[in-house]
């Protein structure tokens, strides 16, 4: 409604000597700045279509793969279209000429409900890889073993989706923003079927979990609010007043679970929204003293500000005290136990400079980096617009110790680069053939 006034000021504004009157708008100089003021246009009285009968057309394919601008402008539509309470369908164009075709991008589906979300997880699967690939006594072990199995054998999905919306994970695109959660009873059936069938199963049950391990029955406090809201996350930059926090009934079911008779140790294997967890220290007690195996995994991300806002993430300050109640329960039960940080390095917004506290950091709290790995963007983040390789537009973003080594002079020799590690050297120079 307002992008009219804004044309139809900056119209005046062009042609006035700012001391004529013009329809409605009176301007005139003034000696002190004066706010701006936006009014309707009348002329532009139009009446919206209701937005489920409304589409939003994308550039085409080919400016999104010719211009990174408009990559990222595509991406940032995308990410705004995530809510099934109020997003729009996408159109793009794709091809030219008489091949030329639209593709339709509905809008993503309503989540399930809980007596929905159980029938799915309620199916008689067989629990086991395809018999194709097993070996002569229908085995996995040896050279038939599948390691992405051995992960998930003796796992269970509580829930599905999360509402993080932290810019270098496609979760959101993937499974919803909107927590879709089973029942109590489900799970625990699930628990018993997994006990009584699977092979192996010697009364560990390694993850209970999700996406986000501590996101179970979370959520927004208002259907109505929940369905209107636009926002990409709803616990950054805070945690929304909306949002419910409550941990017990995630709390009751690790207690139910570790009570099932044949279950020795239940393990919290996914990945922790820490942020979230110390608004309930009593659920931390819970997790820390009887769900973890010695070590929990966490994910800092970064120790500064400027990469954290980039990814959207909480300041190390939640990681603190997340670590303050997690070191007094393990004292308090008499356990030993360590938390894991893990960080990404070169993330679009990091400088040298960040780089450098994080390490600070990394010696001051006595840890030694065990694997690093740059940062690498995958094809849905919203991290992903910053990093286009036909362009290696970095600056978009802001400045980056990478972006500093990588520029558009040597964007061809990156893209015939085959090699899977920059810091593989070449035999004759000793370092990489792009880099400086
Ligand atoms: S209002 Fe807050 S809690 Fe509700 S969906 Fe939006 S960001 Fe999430």
């Amino acid at each position: 409604m307002f992008d009219g006034s804004i044309e139809y000021c900056k119209n005046i504004a062009e042609t006035s000597d700012f001391t004529a009157t013009q329809g409605e708008f009176y301007l005139e100089p003034q000696p002190a700045a004066q706010p701006l003021v936006f009014v309707p246009n009348p002329a532009l009285r139009s009446t919206r279509p209701p937005r489920d009968r409304t589409v939003i057309r994308l550039p085409s394919y080919e400016q999104v793969k010719r211009d990174p601008v408009l990559y990222a402008h595509a991406n940032r539509v995308l990410h705004l279209e995530t809510n099934p309470g109020n997003a729009r369908a996408l159109v793009q164009a794709h091809g030219e000429g008489a091949t030329a075709r639209d593709v339709w991008l509905n809008p993503p589906p309503i989540p399930l409900t809980t007596a929905e979300m159980d029938h799915i997880f309620d199916l008689p699967y067989a629990r086991n890889p395809h018999p194709r690939y097993a070996d002569a006594r229908g085995r996995h072990d040896g050279d038939t073993k599948i390691p992405a199995w051995e992960m998930i054998r003796f796992s269970v999905n509580i829930m599905r989706g999360c509402f993080g919306g932290c810019t270098f994970c496609s979760i959101t695109e993937h499974e919803g923003r909107i927590i879709q959660s089973r029942s109590e009873k489900s799970i625990l059936r699930e628990v018993e079927e997994m006990r009584d069938k699977v092979q192996g199963f010697t009364g560990v049950v390694s993850d209970l979990g999700g996406p986000t391990a501590n996101m179970y029955r979370l959520g927004c406090k208002s259907p109505e609010i929940e369905a209107a809201c636009r926002k990409p996350s709803c616990v950054y930059p805070g945690i929304c007043q909306n949002l419910t926090t409550d941990h017990a009934p995630l709390t009751r079911i690790y207690q139910r679970t570790r009570a099932l008779p044949g279950v020795k140790k239940v393990l919290v294997g996914s990945g922790l929204r820490y942020d979230l967890a110390i608004r309930s220290p009593s659920y931390v007690k819970e997790l820390v003293q009887h769900h973890v195996g010695g070590y929990l995994k966490i994910a800092p991300e970064h120790t500064e500000e400027g990469p954290l806002s980039k990814m959207m993430k909480p300041g190390i300050g939640s990681y603190d005290k997340f670590k303050q109640l997690f070191e007094k329960f393990s004292a308090q039960a008499g356990k030993q136990q360590f938390l894991i940080p893990y960080f990404i390095a070169a993330h679009p917004g990091t400088t040298d400079e960040d780089m450098l506290n994080l390490a600070l950091w990394l010696k001051q709290n006595g840890f030694r980096a065990d694997q690093v790995q740059a940062f690498y963007p995958r094809p849905w983040p919203r991290r992903r617009r910053c990093t286009t390789p036909a362009s290696i537009r970095w600056s978009a973003c802001t400045a980056t110790s990478a972006a500093k080594q990588w520029t558009p002079s040597r964007a061809s020799a990156a893209a015939a680069c085959t090699r899977l590690s920059c810091a593989t050297t070449t035999p004759t120079t000793g370092r990489c053939c792009a880099k400086p």
